[in-house]
């Protein structure tokens, strides 16, 4: 056993016990493995042991490790986890199964634009900032329900908005975190009763510090990354 396979085999007995502690089923929590900034070698070896879901922030080195991945790349679901800039969202396209983290129409358009031209549906969350941070991308809380009306205005049938993804503010104490999980969940919940025709299923919420909190208050996707392949290289 390598660490890394030690530390998800910790994990998926963390994320089992977060998800019995709260009276939520397994099968309903994706763990998304943030590979940001390690080797190809380490996804092999998260591979190996049956991790499927990975995650990546930056479209250039996603492209380099799929590419080096080659016929593995079909046992992997990958989630672009970052904030995508509009003229990478072809690329983006291409080689993710899932992006994270939308929060413009514009960007939604491009995306819907090149996922019919790819004959895809993309599924893709909404990112809202949580604690209306200066520092952090996403739709402002107060700006949901207008973006989500004209967003339902607009010719999309190329991505499938499925839910919110949320980072908190910073902070040394993981149980802070709690009260903005709490917070994106009700968030979630009021545009799902205010707007009927959205299937809003996901909230991507939880880190290394924080994920089992994170389910305790509902979260469906979980991003690890430190916790599952050791402390990152400065970029
Ligand atoms: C890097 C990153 C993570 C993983 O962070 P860890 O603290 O290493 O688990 C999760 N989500 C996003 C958006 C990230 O950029």
């Amino acid at each position: 056993m390598s660490s890394i396979t030690e530390n998800l085999d910790r994990i998926r007995e963390e994320i089992a016990q977060a998800a019995s502690r709260s009276g939520r089923k397994l099968g309903d929590i994706t763990l998304v493995a943030v590979s940001k900034r390690k080797p190809v070698s380490a996804i092999l070896d998260a591979l190996s042991h049956g991790q499927r879901v990975f995650g990546e922030n930056y479209v250039q080195e996603a492209a380099g490790k799929i590419e080096e991945l080659g016929d593995r790349r079909s046992e992997i679901s990958w989630h672009y986890i970052g904030h995508l800039q509009r003229n990478k969202a072809k690329k983006a396209v291409e080689l993710f199964d899932f992006i994270e983290a939308v929060d413009s129409i514009r960007l939604l358009k491009a995306l819907s634009r090149h996922a019919q031209q790819a004959q895809k549906v993309m599924p893709v969350l909404l990112q809202v900032n949580i604690g209306v941070e200066e520092s952090k991308a996403g739709i402002l809380p107060s700006d949901l329900e207008p973006f989500v009306e004209k967003m339902l205005a607009e010719e999309l049938s190329g991505v499938d908005v499925q839910g919110l993804m949320i980072l908190p503010p910073w902070s040394p104490e993981p149980e802070d975190s709690r009260r903005w999980f709490g917070k994106a969940r009700k968030l979630r919940d009021s545009l799902s009763e205010r707007f009927g025709e959205l299937d809003l299923r996901h909230l991507s919420m939880g880190m290394s510090g924080d994920f089992q909190i994170a389910i305790e208050e509902g979260a469906t996707i979980v991003r690890v990354g430190t916790a599952l392949f050791g402390a990152r290289e400065p970029r």
